[in-house]
């Protein structure tokens, strides 16, 4: 008996031995087919230099659009639809300005732009005195005696002493977000906030802001980190300083738009799906390479490294070029909710969105089942410089699936340089090196395989 025990031991070993050899060969062709095909690159560098910045609404995120859907139908997927939303239309107008007054110093221009989903401040623009602050509690102590009339300048670096990035972003995007509307319930006319980034540089950075529905709306703007420093600089010497911004922002009613959906049908079970995507619209101010045009391209990829390798998927392949994260986050919703209604059966979601550099590994956002297969993948993944794996956020697009227990993923990339480009206009496609972007694509393909091999 025990004779039987050990050889049925050998033999199952040895099954697991030749899966995972066999694993390992299919995930250094994946590897080898991203690392020699131009594809990815050269589609970013289309939609960044042929295309470029696009925000929904835009015409250039429509050209996008159909763009991405022809990339989709070109690389072999059976089925590419557009998954209609409609999206909010802003738009940035002429370029903003900004300039100080001290009869000190005289005349100072300053790097700004408009946040997005701000107003404009009319044709005129809007002067007056400014006042700096670090957080809501000082704006609180100020309080409306203090603010009312002036300009509110939020200048709380995000935190260049964190390791993690995204922490210092996170950490410092109260400011933006809902900083124009605190200011504006103190009797401030605009606000002014610190661009999101640990790099001094000259570029602002936008993004979105949300007002506050019962508060009154003043029009906000992003200041680069380096015209930042010499703003407070010249408050500290001169607190009589006077400061004139100006945009001619606007919302346009909503348009027509959509999510990008492409398909290899599942050969076992067509009805399951692994979704993999980026988002296809992005703020205007650059070319939209790093945010997110190399998660877009990423994800394209996958299909064409899926079909050129004639590896027959068991589950349906599903690729989601979503629209309008920036803004609204529509096309996220969108998707979801026809998840929800349709009630399709969901194996995992992957989403690259934290820039085109070299991947580390992946988060999950799943349970422990999912956690344990990551732990028995992780051998596969050495050779390729994944090494991290843990329990965390994956992606805006698809965490709206969160809701439906679909276990969710991020592809992590070394994250020190990518706030040096976000929503700025350095965010070029020059920014982006090509083999770290066909690294991101070679890994989350190989990722998919054994998904879909084994599941969870
Ligand atoms: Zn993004």
């Amino acid at each position: 008996m025990k004779k039987i025990i050990i050889s049925v031991i050998i033999v199952f070993q040895c099954f697991a031995i030749s899966s995972q050899n066999k694993d390992s060969v299919v995930i250094s062709s994946i590897f080898s087919n991203a690392l020699t095909s131009p594809a990815s690159y050269e589609n970013l560098r289309h939609l960044c230099k042929d295309i470029g910045g696009r925000i929904g609404g835009s015409p250039q995120a429509a050209k996008a659009v159909f763009w991405v859907n022809s990339v989709l139908k070109s690389a072999g997927a059976d089925t590419v639809y557009l998954q209609e939303i409609k999206v909010r239309s802003w738009k940035r107008g002429e370029k903003e300005s900004c300039l100080s007054r001290s009869d000190k110093y005289g005349k100072d221009i300053f790097n700004v732009c408009a946040l997005g989903g701000s107003i404009g401040t009319g044709k005129k623009g809007i002067s007056a005195s400014i006042i700096e602050v670090q957080n809501f509690d000082q704006l609180k102590q100020f309080g409306e005696k203090q603010i009312k009339g002036k300009i509110v300048f939020f200048n709380r670096p995000a935190n260049p002493a964190l390791y993690n990035t995204f922490a210092a972003y996170g950490g410092a995007a109260d400011q933006r977000v809902v900083g124009p509307s605190i200011a504006a319930s103190y009797g401030a006319v605009a606000s002014i906030t610190r661009s999101l980034t640990v790099v001094t540089h000259k570029y602002p950075h936008t993004g979105i802001m949300h007002y506050i529905d019962s508060l009154p709306k003043i029009p906000a703007f992003a200041i680069s980190t380096l015209d930042a420093d010499i703003l407070s600089d010249l408050i500290k010497d001169d607190p009589s300083l006077k400061v004139y911004v100006r945009s001619t922002c606007y919302e346009r009613p909503d348009t027509i738009s959509g999510n990008v959906i492409a398909e290899i049908k599942g050969s076992e079970f067509p009805d399951q799906i692994i979704v993999v995507g980026g988002h296809v619209d992005s703020w205007e101010l650059g070319e939209g390479a790093q945010d997110d045009g190399i998660g877009v391209v990423q994800a394209m990829d996958v299909i064409r490294i899926f079909k050129e390798l004639k590896l027959k998927p068991k589950h349906t392949i599903r690729v989601v070029e979503f629209m309008d994260e920036e803004m609204a986050q529509r096309g996220g919703r969108k998707y979801a909710e026809t998840v929800m209604k349709s009630k399709e059966k969901h194996i995992a979601a992957i989403e690259s969105d934290e820039g085109g550099f070299t991947p580390q590994g992946f988060s999950f956002d799943a349970g422990e089942n999912v956690a344990k297969r990551m732990d028995q993948w992780k051998p596969l993944f050495e050779n390729y410089g994944l090494w991290l794996y843990h329990k965390g956020y994956s992606g805006v697009d698809i965490s709206f699936l969160k809701d439906q227990n679909i276990p969710l993923f991020g592809l992590i990339t070394d994250s020190q340089l990518y706030f040096d480009y976000h929503h700025a206009a350095s965010d070029v496609f020059e920014a982006v090196n090509k083999r770290q972007l066909q690294l991101g694509g070679a890994s989350m393909a190989a990722l998919i395989y054994l998904i879909d091999k084994y599941g969870f």
